[in-house]
This record gives structure tokens, C-alpha cells and sequence, in this order.
């Protein structure tokens, strides 16, 4: 069986991909949120060349097929080759489990079923500390959420605050209306050097913080590890690597460790062949994988499949709790919108994906193919 074209229907922040093979058989995937008309173009550009014709019998002729783009596209490292193979990639996933009639999960060994998750906040300035407040907490009411996320300190920071005092204000906030049962966890988004964040660290974790995210500019992996090694004997686990999508990145991030729980993003990775890789990564470095998926666009379904099926899965899985004031473009592109119950979301029964892309979206978007 091989590949006989890619599709892509695309807008600017979501494109969808469709693979056929010449046995007549075909798939559906995503190519990473973000300028993903761009990644489409680099799809048909650079990707497609190398992927139309070639085997894609098993998941090793899917190992075999990333491996190729990556090492035919060498002088592009970097992530919008990495983004447009994570959407042949999942629609190569998705004609698997359709041929094998069972879910993505079901193929990786695993079992399709409710699976716990935290939502995760985006917010940082668009709104004030009581009312970020308050929407957890009836979140946390209506959905049944044991875990949280939240913001912290400021993108790329530099030690500077949103405005001051924020991170000091909605730490113990959050805890006191949560009380103590309830997993807080906090996002840095590279908001310190590592000096601040180890002291920003011990003091998240005298309230309890469970997770301490992206604490110090990414690309320098030494400042993770540095205030990962310095928080080793408390309780506080510092998560990180969303960005990454370079694997011999990720093979240093997983040996020294740069992170206590590695976070790779399905899409932005290049697919889940490539995140699986991530995952054994961290599997041999004893450490939990709990993938980014910080939207309602495929990625979060990919995520419920991939974490129930691995063995060194993380306790939950990312959830989106933003809704149309903050990404609007997320909705009506499948049916099967996933929704949170007593905190937990099914991965969905398959088979494939186990989602229907809507027929009313496709026709609104760019369409483009290639084909062998
Ligand atoms: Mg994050």
C-alpha cells in the first residue's frame, strides 16, 4: 500500500489533512494550530515530494517515512516542516485504525475510555485575578475538574511580572477557594532566569504547586535543568518541552533531565510517531510524558489516544477550558467535541481518530493537493 495523494484544507490557524493510498484507502489528520496555512504550503512544497509513493504498510513504514522527510528537508530543521509532517502523520494514524477497525489508542495497546484531565487556563491579562478565580472554581463545579492550570509571571519575561505582584496575589488565591484536594498546577511560559525561578519554585511549592511549567527561556536547556536539579528533593515537578520539535533536542532534554515531565505537542513535533518517540525517551530516563494540547483543534484528541495507550503516561491530560472570546476558531471543525464529566474526557471508541470532520468547514477552506 502506498501514498497516493495529501489534502489539505486550510485556514490560518487550523488546516486538516487527508491522505488516500492506491488500495483506495484514506485518513484524517491535522497540521499543527498557528499559521497552518503556511504549513500547508510547506506540506505540498516540501513534504509531499518525499512522502507521495512510498510504503505505508505499518508503523514502521511510518518510522521509516519521518525519518526520510526530516533527513530529505536537512537543511529545515525546524518547525514548519516539522508541523506539516505532524499532519500526514496523523492522517496516516487515522487510515490504520480505520483498516484495523479499532482506535489509535486500541492499536497502541491501549483501551479507549473516560481519562482524567486538568483544565488548562490561557489567561493572563485579559482578566482579573478574582474573576480567574471564580471561573475555575465553577468549572471545577460543572466538570467535575480535580486539576487545574493557571498563569504565572509573564511570557518570556525576564523576571518582569504581568503587572506586579500578580504571581503572589493568585497563588495562594487559587489554593484557598480550591482548598487542598484539588492538583494546582502553574504555567511560567519562560517568565524567569533561573535564579528566580528556583526561589519562585520553593516558594509555589510551600502552596502546594504540583507542576511548575516552561519556568526559563526553552532554547537554553542547562536553565531548565538547573532549576530542575535545584527543586529535585520537594515535591514541585517542573514540566517543559512543548516547543521542542527537533529530536536530538529532545534526547539531551530527557538525559539531563531539562524537565521533570516532558511535554512534547503532538503536532508541533511532527506527528505521533514522532511524539511516541518522545515518550520512550522518557520512558528510559524514568520520567512521565504528558503531552501539550492546549486546544480543542485535533490535538487534543490525538493526546486522549496517545496517553491511553503509554506506559509512562502523566495523570491527565491538557484541557482547554477557553472558549469563543478566546479561540473562536476551534469550533465546528469535527463533530465529537470532547466535554469534560466528573473531570475525565473519553477517548474516543475509533475507530481511527474516532472524529468526523464537518463537511460545512472542509468547503469554507483552502483547498490544495498533491498527488503521485
Ligand atoms: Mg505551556
Amino acid at each position: 500500500m502506498r501514498l497516493q495523494s495529501i489534502e489539505t484544507f486550510s485556514t490560518e490557524n487550523v488546516s486538516i489533512t487527508r491522505v488516500k493510498t492506491d488500495t483506495g484507502h484514506e485518513g484524517w489528520g491535522q497540521i499543527s494550530t498557528y499559521n497552518s496555512d503556511i504549513s500547508a504550503l510547506v506540506m505540498h512544497r516540501q513534504v509531499a515530494q518525499w512522502a507521495l509513493g512510498q510504503d505505508v504498510n505499518d508503523r514502521a513504514d511510518l518510522e521509516a517515512l519521518s525519518d526520510r522527510v526530516t533527513e530529505k528537508e536537512f537543511k529545515f530543521p525546524g518547525s514548519y516542516v516539522r508541523r506539516a509532517l505532524g499532519g500526514l502523520d496523523t492522517a496516516l494514524w487515522d487510515l490504520h485504525g480505520k483498516l484495523a477497525g479499532k482506535s489509535v489508542c486500541e492499536l497502541l495497546g491501549g483501551i479507549s475510555r473516560p481519562f482524567p484531565v486538568y483544565a488548562s487556563s490561557m489567561k493572563r491579562s485579559e482578566i482579573t485575578i478574582k474573576d480567574e478565580v471564580e471561573r475555575l472554581v465553577r468549572l471545577r463545579d460543572e466538570f467535575g475538574y480535580t486539576a487545574f492550570k493557571f498563569r504565572i509571571a509573564s511570557e518570556v519575561g525576564h523576571n518582569v511580572d504581568e503587572w506586579p505582584g500578580r504571581t503572589e496575589e493568585i497563588v495562594p488565591a487559587m489554593r484557598s477557594a480550591m482548598g487542598d484536594d484539588i492538583t494546582l498546577m502553574v504555567d511560567a511560559n519562560l517568565g524567569y532566569t533561573p535564579e528566580k525561578a528556583i526561589e519562585v519554585g520553593r516558594w509555589l511549592n510551600d502552596h502546594g504547586i504540583a507542576h511548575f511549567e516552561e519556568p526559563c527561556p526553552y532554547w537554553d536547556f542547562e536553565q531548565g535543568a538547573q532549576v530542575t536539579a535545584a527543586l529535585k528533593d520537594l515535591p514541585i515537578q517542573v514540566a517543559g518541552g512543548e516547543q521542542d520539535c527537533n529530536l536530538s533536542n529532545w534526547r539531551r532534554i530527557a538525559a539531563i533531565p531539562a524537565f521533570d515531565i516532558l511535554q512534547p505537542d503532538i503536532l508541533y513535533v511532527g506527528g505521533l510517531t514522532r511524539a511516541l518517540r518522545v515518550a520512550n525517551m522518557a520512558k528510559a530516563a524514568g520520567l512521565p510524558c504528558t503531552p501539550h494540547s492546549a486546544n480543542w483543534g485535533l490535538v487534543t484528541i490525538f493526546s486522549l489516544h496517545m496517553l491511553g495507550a503509554i506506559e509512562n503516561a502523566g495523570p491527565y491530560v491538557e484541557f482547554s477550558i477557553e472558549e469563543e472570546d478566546y479561540y473562536p476558531w476551534q469550533y465546528d471543525i469535527y463533530d465529537q467535541l470532547p466535554v469534560a464529566k466528573d473531570g475525565k474526557v473519553q477517548i474516543p471508541e475509533g475507530p481511527g481518530w474516532g472524529i468526523t470532520v464537518r463537511p460545512e468547514w472542509l468547503e469554507k477552506a483552502t483547498y490544495q493537493i498533491s498527488e503521485f
